[in-house]
C-alpha cells in the first residue's frame, strides 16, 4: 500500500521533469537550427554566393556536413527574396559496401530534385596507385572532373560544397605548417575549368554544430572510410591542435578564423601582394599606417604597465 502511494506521488513529479527536459532540448535544437540558418545566410550574403536565377548543385556525399548544407539551403530558399534552384548530386564512386539505396530514399522523401552519378573511380584509383600509397589526391582529382561535367549537364552554374569553418582552418594550418604558404580554403572561387563558381555556404559554421545537427535531424549517415584510405595524419594533428586550443584557450580559434578576413598585405612579406620594392615615402601621415616602434595594443594595460599619460 505504501509503495503504491509513493509511486502515485512520484509519477507527476518525474513527468514534469521529463517534460521540462524535452522542452529544453527542443529549445536548444531550435536555437541550433536558427544559428545555422543565420551563419549560412551571412556567408552567402558576405560573399554574394547565390544570386537570383542561380541553379545550385549541392554535392551530397552522405556525410553529416553535406546533409546539413542541403537541409539549411532548402530552408533558406523558402525564405529568400530571390529565386534559385537546388539539385542534389551524389557521386557513387563504387566504393566497397557503399549503400546505393540510402541517398535516393532520403532525397525522395525530402522532395528535392537529385541526380546520382555512377562512376567507378574506386577501381581506377586502386589500379593506378600502388598499395599503401595515399589515394586521396587522384581520387579527388577524378571526382572534381566528374562533378564539373555533371554540373554542366544539369545546367548548374554554382557548385555548393559542405566544407565548414574547421575544414577551412585545418587547411590554413596545413598549408602554413607543411606547405610554407598562407593559404586557406576559399568560401567562393572559380572552378579550375574556369566555368563554374564553387561556393562553401557552411564557411562560418563550426563542425561541432553540423555534428549536433546531424544527430538532431537523424540524417542517414554513410561512413566516409569505405575506400579504406587512412585519414591524413597531418590533418589529424592539426585537428587535435585546434581542439586543444578550443578547450584551453577560449576565443583563440575564433580569432584565428577572423584573421583570415582581416589581412594586412603591407604587414606581411609577399612582394607580389604589396609593392615593397617600389615603396616610396609621400610625406602624408597615415593613421592606419605602421606605428613603427609601438607595441600592438593586444591587451588592456594591467597595473604593471605604465600608460603613456604616466610618462
Ligand atoms: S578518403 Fe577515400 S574517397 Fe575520400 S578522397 Fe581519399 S581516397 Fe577518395
Amino acid at each position: 500500500m505504501n509503495s503504491m502511494t509513493t509511486e502515485n506521488l512520484e509519477q507527476p513529479a518525474s513527468d514534469e521533469v521529463s517534460a521540462k527536459r524535452l522542452e529544453k532540448i527542443a529549445h536548444e535544437n531550435n536555437k541550433l537550427h536558427k544559428r545555422l540558418c543565420r551563419l549560412v545566410g551571412q556567408a552567402i550574403g558576405d560573399f554574394n554566393m547565390i544570386e537570383d536565377g542561380d541553379k545550385v548543385m549541392v554535392c551530397l556525399s552522405g556525410g553529416k556536413d553535406s546533409y546539413a548544407l542541403l537541409d539549411i539551403l532548402m530552408t533558406l530558399r523558402e525564405r529568400a527574396p530571390i529565386h534559385f534552384d537546388i539539385v542534389a548530386v551524389n557521386l557513387d564512386q563504387k566504393q566497397p559496401n557503399f549503400p546505393p539505396e540510402v541517398l535516393p530514399a532520403y532525397l525522395d522523401k525530402l522532395g528535392v530534385p537529385y541526380h546520382i552519378e555512377n562512376q567507378d573511380t574506386y577501381s581506377i584509383v586502386k589500379r593506378l596507385i600502388p598499395e599503401g600509397k595515399t589515394t586521396c589526391s587522384l581520387c579527388s582529382r577524378l571526382r572534381r572532373g566528374i562533378l564539373y561535367r555533371v554540373a554542366d549537364e544539369l545546367g548548374c552554374n554554382k557548385i555548393a560544397l559542405g566544407h565548414h569553418r574547421d575544414d577551412i582552418l585545418e587547411t590554413f594550418f596545413l598549408n602554413m605548417f607543411f606547405g610554407g604558404k598562407l593559404k586557406g580554403m576559399p568560401a567562393k572561387l572559380v572552378s579550375d575549368d574556369g566555368k563554374h563558381m564553387v561556393i562553401r555556404p557552411l564557411a562560418y559554421v563550426k563542425e561541432a554544430d553540423t555534428e549536433r545537427y546531424a544527430e538532431v535531424k537523424g540524417f542517414p549517415i554513410i561512413p566516409c572510410d569505405l575506400c579504406g584510405s587512412q585519414e591524413n595524419l597531418q590533418r589529424k594533428q592539426i585537428k587535435a591542435m585546434l581542439r586543444e586550443w578550443e578547450k584551453k584557450h577560449p576565443g583563440r580559434v575564433e580569432n584565428v578564423f577572423s584573421s583570415l578576413s582581416t589581412v594586412v598585405p603591407s604587414h606581411l612579406q609577399d612582394r607580389d601582394l604589396f609593392g615593397f620594392v617600389g615603396l616610396k615615402t609621400d610625406g602624408v601621415p597615415n593613421p592606419l599606417g605602421d606605428i613603427a616602434f609601438d607595441e600592438e595594443p593586444c591587451s588592456t594595460p594591467t597595473s604593471n604597465t605604465i600608460s603613456l599619460t604616466q610618462l
